[in-house]
This record gives C-alpha cells, sequence and structure tokens, in this order.
C-alpha cells in the first residue's frame, strides 16, 4: 500500500542508522563550547514575529522571503529561523546580563526558513550555535572564530577556509551607504524588486542578493572596508593581530555582509568547496547594537550559527569519522518457559548497570534467535536451557572469537559480567572514534 502522506518538502528524517554521525557532532561541539567556557541554552521553537522583523531585519531575505508566521487564535508567532534573537530575548527576560559578563551560552535546535529545497539548503535544518555578550574586544572575536575553528578540526575537517570581514558601525555606514547609492543609481532600474526597495533603506543588503542580474551590478560596488571608522578599524587590525597569534589561516573577503541586519563590525563564513554551491558551513560576526535595540542595556556582543546538515555532508565527502553506534553487549537466548523468566531478570540486572542487554520477546526457536543476536551485532551471546537453570551456571559467548566463559546465573551474574566485559569489550570504548 502506497504511503499516502510524506514528510514536507525541505525536511529530513534522522533514522538511528544515522544517528550516531549527529551524536558525533552534537558530543564534540558540545565538549568544544564547554572547553571555552560557554553554557547551554534551550529557548522556545516559536517566538513573537515582532522579535524576528526587529533584530534580524525588515529588509533581509529571511523576513521577507523565508518566515514561517503561524496564526494561533488571534496570536502571530515565527518559527524562529535563526538561533540569536531568541537567545538574546532569553538573556535578557532571565535577567542573565545582570550577572557577570562575558555571559556565554550555546546552543543545538532547528531552524525553520522557507526556502528552495537543495543539497545543503533545507526548510528545516540545524544549527550549532553560540551567543558571548558583553565584552567589546576584538579578543571576544578571536575566541568566537577559534573556537568554530576548533570545532573543525576536533571533527577532522579540512579545506575549510575561513573569510573575514568588518562592515563597521552606524557611524561608517552612514558614509558609506551613500556611496552605494550613488553607485547603483545609474542602473537602479535593471535591479531586482526587492533591491529597488532597498536601495532606499538599507542598500548594503543588496550586495547579499541571491539574483545573478544584482549581483552581477554589485561585482565592482564600493567596499565597506574603505570607509571604516578609525574605532572599527583598529578593531579589525587587532583581530587579525590574535588571529595570527593562533595561527588560524583566514583571507579578508571586503564581499562578505552577511544576510542578516543586525551584525556590526567583524563578519565572518567558514566555507568549503567539497558540498557544492551552499558551502557556508558558518556564519557569525558582532552585533554591538542589537541587544538595545531590542530594549535591553546596550551591551557588545556577537556568536555564529553552524549548519548541521551542511557540517555532517562535508564530513562524509572528506571520510571523517564517526563514533561507532552503541550496540547490544549481551543477547540471552532462552530454550524454554522457565529460562525465559531467568532470562528476564539476568536482562534487567545487566541494564541497571548501564549494558546493552536483550531477550528473546517473539517466541522463536534457537536458531531464529542467533540470527537476530547476530543482525544486532551482540557481543555476548548466553543460551539458557533447563540444564543450566538445574545448574545454577552457564556458558557465555563471546561472538567475535567463539571463545566460552563460565558464569554464574545468581547473584554473581552482573559481577562477573561486568569483569569479562572489562576484558573484552573495553576495546570497543577505545576504538569509539574509529570509522563506521
Ligand atoms: P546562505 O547564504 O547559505 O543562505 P545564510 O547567510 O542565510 O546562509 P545564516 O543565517 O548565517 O546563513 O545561518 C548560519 C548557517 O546556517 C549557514 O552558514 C548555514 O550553514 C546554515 N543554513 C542557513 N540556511 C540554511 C538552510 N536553509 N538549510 C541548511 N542550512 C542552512
Ligand atoms: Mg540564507
Amino acid at each position: 500500500m502506497a504511503l499516502k502522506i510524506t514528510r514536507p518538502q525541505g525536511t529530513e528524517d534522522i533514522t538511528p542508522k544515522n544517528i550516531s554521525k549527529w551524536y558525533t557532532v552534537e558530543t564534540i561541539a558540545r565538549e568544544t563550547a564547554q572547553s571555552f567556557g560557554f553554557r547551554e541554552i534551550r529557548v522556545p521553537t516559536f517566538e513573537s514575529t515582532d522579535l524576528f522583523l526587529r533584530s534580524v531585519g525588515e529588509t533581509t531575505d529571511v523576513v521577507q522571503k523565508e518566515m514561517y508566521t503561524v496564526k494561533a487564535k488571534e496570536t502571530e508567532f515565527t518559527l524562529r529561523p535563526e538561533g540569536t534573537a531568541g537567545t538574546i530575548r532569553a538573556l535578557l527576560q532571565n535577567g542573565m546580563l545582570n550577572d557577570a559578563l562575558p555571559q556565554k551560552v550555546f546552543y543545538i535546535l532547528s531552524c525553520f526558513r522557507h526556502e528552495r529545497p537543495q543539497a545543503g539548503r533545507l526548510r528545516e535544518f540545524h544549527q550549532f550555535g553560540l551567543e558571548m555578550a558583553g565584552s567589546a574586544s576584538p579578543a571576544a572575536d578571536a575566541e568566537v572564530i577559534s573556537l568554530a575553528k576548533n570545532l573543525l578540526d576536533r571533527l577532522g575537517l579540512k579545506n575549510i577556509a575561513l573569510n573575514i570581514n568588518s562592515i563597521g558601525c552606524p557611524k561608517c555606514r552612514s558614509e558609506y551607504h551613500k556611496a552605494l547609492r550613488s553607485y547603483f543609481a545609474d542602473r537602479e532600474d535593471e535591479l531586482c524588486d526587492t533591491c529597488k526597495t532597498r536601495l532606499e533603506k538599507n542598500p548594503m543588503r543588496i550586495l547579499d542578493c541571491k539574483s545573478p542580474v544584482c549581483g552581477d551590478i554589485a561585482k565592482d560596488a564600493p567596499v565597506i572596508l574603505d570607509y571604516l571608522c578609525e574605532e572599527c578599524s583598529d578593531h579589525f587590525e587587532t583581530l587579525k593581530k590574535y588571529l595570527e597569534n593562533l595561527s588560524i589561516e583566514y583571507s579578508v573577503n571586503p564581499k562578505i555582509v552577511r544576510g542578516l541586519d543586525y551584525y556590526t563590525k567583524t563578519v565572518f563564513e567558514f566555507v568549503t568547496t567539497d558540498i557544492g554551491a551552499q558551502g557556508t558551513v558558518c556564519g557569525g560576526g558582532r552585533y554591538d547594537g542589537l541587544i538595545e535595540q531590542l530594549g535591553g542595556p546596550a551591551t557588545p556582543a556577537l556568536g555564529f550559527g553552524m549548519g548541521l546538515e551542511r557540517l555532517l555532508l562535508t564530513m562524509e565527502s572528506q571520510g571523517c569519522a564517526f563514533m561507532t553506534p552503541k550496540s547490544c553487549d549481551l543477547y540471552i537466548a532462552p530454550m524454554e518457559d522457565a529460562a525465559a523468566d531467568k532470562a528476564m531478570l539476568l536482562a534487567q540486572s545487566l541494564r541497571l548497570s548501564g549494558y546493552q542487554a536483550e531477550y528473546d520477546i517473539m517466541n522463536r526457536g534457537l536458531k531464529a534467535q542467533m540470527k537476530y543476536a547476530n543482525k544486532i551485532g551482540a557481543k555476548f551471546v548466553l543460551v539458557l536451557g533447563g540444564n543450566e537453570l538445574e545448574c545454577g551456571c552457564a556458558k557465555l559467548k563471546l561472538m567475535e572469537t567463539g571463545e566460552q566463559f563460565e558464569i554464574h546465573l545468581d547473584d554473581r551474574f552482573a559481577e562477573e559480567f561486568e569483569d569479562l566485559a572489562i576484558q573484552y569489550l573495553f576495546q570497543d570504548i577505545l576504538d569509539e572514534f574509529e570509522e563506521e
């Protein structure tokens, strides 16, 4: 029978077959963030639409074309298209900016954007991201960039280029906007409709337009780096020095403006050419005006978002290692009803010690049970029949070598199993990061 209902376009199921890849990235992302003193935060999946209008910006593609806005009863909400706005809202609402600064939080969450689905571009995708609030120093920029770089390195990724730029502060930008308006004025008619309105409201947005025509017109546009005020220029130079100190290679790309309006000063991207056109695995920057704009105290801040689907695609294409999935430590095959009762208890005692234990709940014969044990990759198998129950001990078989070990079926069971597991399965933990 054909399945009538399928998942929405641009979404993906993450099945158990792939879950250990996600665990790998999530585990190392958490560890890396914690090694820099970041703490995890979890925020709602939807927020009031206004939050995104006021932060992401009304002239951005995200707000103009990509938001999932839902009306429930009389109130309007939007599924978060990114993590920064909700996180900053949460820092403010929970009074966290009154605590010792800097506040450093990270998150792993899904985002929703109504875009044309393609490889590396989904309508529901996942991000590892973080925000640091309270430091205006370029040392904070270096810290955040080096955290992203550490993570990419720890995942075993190669050839991911770091591009940085400074898009200045409102002070330098007002001069720059004038220069852009006069540059685009001549060819205003050729710009796409969205960009025509951007020309007056926010001309820098035109540089981020995905239309090839606008891209072509923007090719020789003035670059912001030539318009930076002294403070922004010093900030950028010091950041470059710090990156050199940390031996983090980078290129200055004066064309990066990023797709969200809240950025100021430093913006950066980590880009790969290994997964086709959607190669930006991480994007971020400083947003010194955002917290005040959302009604908080003027507080400099910065962060990044890393697309986990793109990260995994790159890891796969580069043959990076993933954690081995946990599999069955012991499969118990009872051959009669009395043995089934015992199997239940033995499995229970191992599970309480954290082992993965299973026994037959399908009423299968011994041959079919052994086939199943093989299929689930059971490391030890215990066959329980009348003889074993009578003498109170059984043979535990190590599947990899066929070796057999005598084990007691009474109170000693869990402890004796543990001794054997440490001796014969410990290698597994050491091999945790070996390739699948
Ligand atoms: P792009 O230019 O590729 O559209 P963006 O500028 O919209 O990216 P950000 O808003 O900075 O991206 O989001 C941070 C990261 O989230 C991106 O670098 C990317 O890795 C990931 N990302 C963004 N949009 C999507 C999407 N639709 N599907 C999958 N990953 C995405
Ligand atoms: Mg985008």
